[in-house]
C-alpha cells in the first residue's frame, strides 16, 4: 500500500492525511455517535477493503439534526447577518479546501474509485471555487424597486422586492461527484442563509465528513450546517416528510427523485431536481474528426461513465461512421487504466459491488438486444495494485449498431458503456438525440457554425456543448429537461431555489 502520493507538481499527501477516524455524525455543532451505536463500514471500491466504519443516523438522529437547523434558522445570527459576514466565512471555507485538498482528493479516491488525478485537478478546486463563487454572491442577493400606480385607487406607491431565505435544506447527493456536488447544494443555501442538513450517499461519506469539519473550522454558527449519514430509504425518507424541512435539494436516480417528489408533497415543500440521463453526442462528417473522437472519448468514459451527462450514445454520421469507431476503439486501447491512487492513470474501478453487477447486467442486455461489441465488455484486473483478483474493475466498453429502442440506448446505464449509432441526415440525428425520456445534457460537432447552433437549439437538453463535451463552471447554469428534472444549479440561477421573494407596498400619496 501506499506510504504518500506525489502528484505531478511535487505536492505529496502526508501519510497522517492518509489516515481515516471512523466517521460521526455533525449535528448542532458536535460530533456524536448514532444513537442506537450502529456503524457500517464505507468500502473501498479498488481493494473491496473497509476503510472505516460509518455511523448509521436513526430516525432519532435525524430528528436532532432538523431540531438543531431549525433552532439556527429561527433563532440564530445566520440568517441576520449581513451577506458580507457570511460571505467572508464561505471565503475561509475555499481557503480551508484548498488547504486541505490533498486529504480530500485521497479521500475521494479511495471511496469513489476516481482516479486521483481527477479528484486532485478537478474536484477538490471546483469545490473551493464553489465557496468562492456564493461566498461572493452572499452579499449580492438583491430585491428590486419599482413605482406603479396600480387601479382602482391609482395612487401613486413604491413598491420593492426582498430575497429572502427558505429556511432548513435537506441536500441529499449522489455517490458519483461527492464533493462537487455537495458544494453545489451547501455553499449557495449557506451564502442565502438558510441552514442545511446534509446526507452524503452511503457509499461515498468520507469527503462530506471532511467539508463538516472544514465548516466548522471556518466558524460556520453550531446548528447552520448539520450532516447525518446513513441509507436514503430511511434517514433521507425522514427529511423529506418532516414538516420542519423547508426545502430538498436533490441529485440523484430519476425514480429515486419522483419518489421524493411525492413523499414531500404532503409537507409542501419546495423541491429541485437534478436526475438522470442518457445523453447523445453527434458528429457530424465535417467536424474535426480527431477534436471529435477524443471529446466523444472523454465524454463517456470521463468518472467511468459514472457521470449524469455521459456522452452515452455516440451518434455518427453514415459516411464517417467505421473511421469514428476505429480511432475511439483506438483511444480506449492506448488509455491509463487501473489502480486510482496511481497519479498516471485516468479509468479506475466502478464506484461499488452494485454498479458493478448493473454494468455487467446492461452488457448483455446490449448483446440479447444485437448490438456489436466492439471493445471491451468484461472486468478486468489492474497491475501493481497489490490485490489483483480484487475491486470493481470493468473495461470501458464500446457496442455499435445499436438501434433506438435497445436497452443500452434508451435506459441510463451510469457507467462506461457507449451505444454508437450511425445517421444520414441533421433531422434523423436530432430526432434520435430527442428520443428518449431524458433530456440532461447533448453535444454537437460540426464545422458548420450555423448547423451548429441550429442543433443546439433543437435539444431538448439543458445543456448543449459544440465541439467539446463534460464542460462546467461554477458560473454556468446546470439541470434538465424532461426526466433529468427541473431547476437550475450554478450560476447565480441557483439563487431562485434558496431564496423567497416577499413584495413591500408602500402608499406614496
Ligand atoms: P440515488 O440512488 O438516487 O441516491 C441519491 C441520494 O439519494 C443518496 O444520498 C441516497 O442515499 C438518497 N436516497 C435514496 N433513497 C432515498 C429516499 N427514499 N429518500 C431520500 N433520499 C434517498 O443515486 P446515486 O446512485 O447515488 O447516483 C446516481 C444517479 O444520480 C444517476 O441517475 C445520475 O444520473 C444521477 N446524477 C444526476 C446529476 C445531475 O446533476 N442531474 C448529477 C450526478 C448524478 P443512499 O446512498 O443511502 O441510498
Amino acid at each position: 500500500m501506499y506510504q504518500s502520493i506525489t502528484f505531478a507538481d511535487g505536492t505529496a499527501i502526508a501519510p497522517d492525511e492518509m489516515q481515516i477516524a471512523p466517521g460521526k455524525l455533525f449535528i448542532n455543532g458536535e460530533w456524536r455517535d448514532a444513537q442506537d451505536g450502529r456503524t457500517k463500514p464505507t468500502i473501498n471500491p479498488a481493494t473491496e477493503e473497509a476503510i472505516t466504519e460509518i455511523a448509521q443516523a436513526t430516525e432519532v438522529d435525524a430528528d436532532a439534526a432538523i431540531k438543531a437547523a431549525r433552532k439556527a434558522f429561527d433563532d440564530g445570527p445566520w440568517p441576520k447577518m449581513s451577506g458580507h459576514e457570511r460571505g467572508r466565512i464561505l471565503t475561509k471555507v475555499g481557503d480551508l479546501i484548498l488547504k486541505h485538498g490533498d486529504e480530500l482528493a485521497y479521500r475521494e479516491t479511495i471511496d469513489m474509485g476516481k482516479p486521483i488525478a481527477f479528484s486532485h485537478t478537478v474536484d477538490v478546486p471546483l469545490m473551493a471555487d464553489l465557496f468562492y463563487y456564493y461566498g461572493g454572491i452572499a452579499s449580492q442577493i438583491e430585491g428590486k424597486a419599482r413605482h406603479v400606480s396600480p387601479p382602482p385607487t391609482h395612487t401613486p406607491n413604491l413598491t420593492y422586492t426582498l430575497r429572502e431565505p427558505l429556511g432548513v435544506v435537506a441536500a441529499i447527493t449522489p455517490f458519483n461527484f461527492p464533493m462537487i456536488l455537495s458544494g453545489t447544494k451547501i455553499a449557495p443555501a449557506l451564502a442565502a442563509g438558510n441552514t442545511v442538513i446534509h446526507k452524503p450517499a452511503s457509499i461515498t461519506p468520507l469527503t462530506a465528513i471532511k467539508l463538516a469539519q472544514l465548516l466548522a473550522e471556518a466558524g460556520i454558527p453550531e446548528g447552520v450546517f448539520n450532516l447525518i449519514t446513513g441509507p436514503g430509504s430511511k434517514i433521507g425518507d425522514v427529511l423529506v416528510k418532516h414538516p420542519g424541512i423547508n426545502k430538498i435539494a436533490f441529485t440523484g436516480s430519476t425514480d429515486v427523485g419522483i419518489g421524493i417528489i411525492k413523499n414531500s408533497a404532503d409537507t409542501l415543500k419546495k423541491v429541485t431536481m437534478e436526475l438522470g440521463g442518457k445523453s447523445a453526442n453527434m458528429i457530424f462528417a465535417d467536424a474535426d474528426l480527431d477534436s471529435a473522437v477524443t471529446s466523444a472519448f472523454f465524454g463517456i468514459f470521463y468518472n467511468k461513465g459514472e457521470i449524469c451527462t455521459a456522452g452515452s450514445r455516440l451518434l455518427v454520421e453514415r459516411s464517417v461512421y467505421e473511421e469514428v469507431i476505429e480511432q475511439l476503439v483506438r483511444h480506449v486501447e492506448q488509455m491509463s487504466k487501473g489502480d486510482p491512487l496511481d497519479p498516471t492513470v485516468i479509468f479506475g474501478p466502478l464506484a461499488d459491488k452494485s454498479q458493478f453487477e448493473k454494468i455487467s447486467q446492461y452488457v448483455q442486455f446490449g448483446h440479447e438486444d444485437g448490438a456489436k461489441l466492439r471493445i471491451g465488455g468484461r472486468p478486468f484486473n489492474p497491475n501493481g495494485n497489490g490485490n489483483s483478483n480484487k475491486g470493481f474493475y470493468y473495461e470501458p466498453t464500446i457496442f455499435t449498431d445499436a438501434i433506438y429502442d435497445m436497452r443500452i440506448v434508451q435506459e441510463e446505464i451510469f457507467g462506461p458503456v457507449l451505444a454508437v449509432t450511425p445517421f444520414d441526415t441533421e433531422e434523423e440525428a436530432i430526432n434520435l438525440a430527442n428520443g428518449t425520456q431524458f433530456g440532461l445534457a447533448s453535444g454537437v460537432h460540426t464545422r458548420d457554425i450555423k448547423k451548429a447552433h441550429r442543433v443546439a437549439r433543437a435539444m431538448k437538453a439543458g445543456t448543449c456543448w459544440i465541439n467539446t463535451y463534460n464542460l462546467f463552471d461554477v458560473s454556468i447554469p446546470f439541470g434538465g429537461y424532461k426526466a433529468s428534472g427541473f431547476g437550475r444549479e450554478l450560476g447565480t440561477e441557483v439563487m431562485e431555489n434558496y431564496t423567497h421573494t416577499k413584495s413591500v407596498w408602500v402608499d406614496l400619496s
